[in-house]
């Protein structure tokens, strides 16, 4: 098995070849490591290797790692579906949060926020290719969620987030991609984040704009 420092160069390589590839800036896409089910021995190698942002799916496992990482200037995003007896402690522990598909959900963030930290920066997370079974507010729901997180002041509306279908990412990511330009536009909003492409479709989330790259498996390997 390969070192999670090794398997960080690999990543960034690969980020920086795409973005290259595609004419973008590297600088313009930043690493999400993807901590769910692994150890905080692991997130402790990865920041020794120069990784400072980690993503978690669930709240408690979460919790219990960044009490373990207390020394570390870690930041933290939160990635996984929000329960609303969760979002107090989401929304104190967490810097960003990529999965808000609910306006409900969203005054709670907003509302628990710790006023000693700065707004919670958001995602809407948007269920692109229209999935069955996926999480994510529906495309033409869209626009009436990032108009109310832009109302609520603990919050910062940063961009939109997606999981698509592993079997075609492609037009999901363009899709996403278009949608943030038509907020913009819109309701004259400067969403700079596009959060999208995991471990296994990368290149074609680079090629479409991602700006975030949430990548679990080829940093830490297979989970159990
Ligand atoms: C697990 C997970 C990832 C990382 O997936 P890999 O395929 O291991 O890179 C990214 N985003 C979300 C929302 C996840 O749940």
């Amino acid at each position: 098995m390969r070192k999670i420092s090794e398997n960080l160069t690999l990543v960034r390589d690969a980020i920086t070849k795409q973005a290259l590839a595609v004419k973008r800036s590297p600088d313009e896409i930043t690493l999400l490591a993807v901590s769910k089910r692994k150890p905080s021995a692991d997130i402790r190698e990865a920041f020794l290797a120069g990784q400072k942002d980690f993503g978690e799916n669930y709240l408690q496992e979460a919790l219990e790692k960044q009490a373990e990482l207390k020394d570390l200037a870690l930041t933290w995003h939160f990635i996984g579906p929000i329960q609303s007896n969760k979002t107090k402690a989401i929304t104190e522990h967490f810097a960003w949060v990529h999965t808000v598909e609910r306006i409900k959900i969203a005054e709670r963030l907003n509302a628990q926020r710790p006023s000693s930290l700065q707004p919670l920066n958001v995602c809407i997370q948007v269920n692109i290719d229209r999935q069955d079974s996926k999480s994510g507010c529906q495309p033409e729901e869209v626009e009436a969620l990032a108009r109310r997180v832009t109302e609520l002041s603990n919050l910062k509306l940063r961009g939109l987030m997606c999981i698509p279908s592993p079997d075609s990412p492609e037009p999901a990511f363009n899709d996403l991609a278009a949608l943030r330009e038509t907020l913009n536009q819109k309701l004259q909003l400067q969403l700079d984040t596009l959060s999208m492409g995991m471990s296994g479709d990368i290149e074609a989330a680079i090629s479409a704009g991602s700006t975030m790259v949430r990548i679990g498996t080829a940093i830490f390997g297979a989970r159990n």
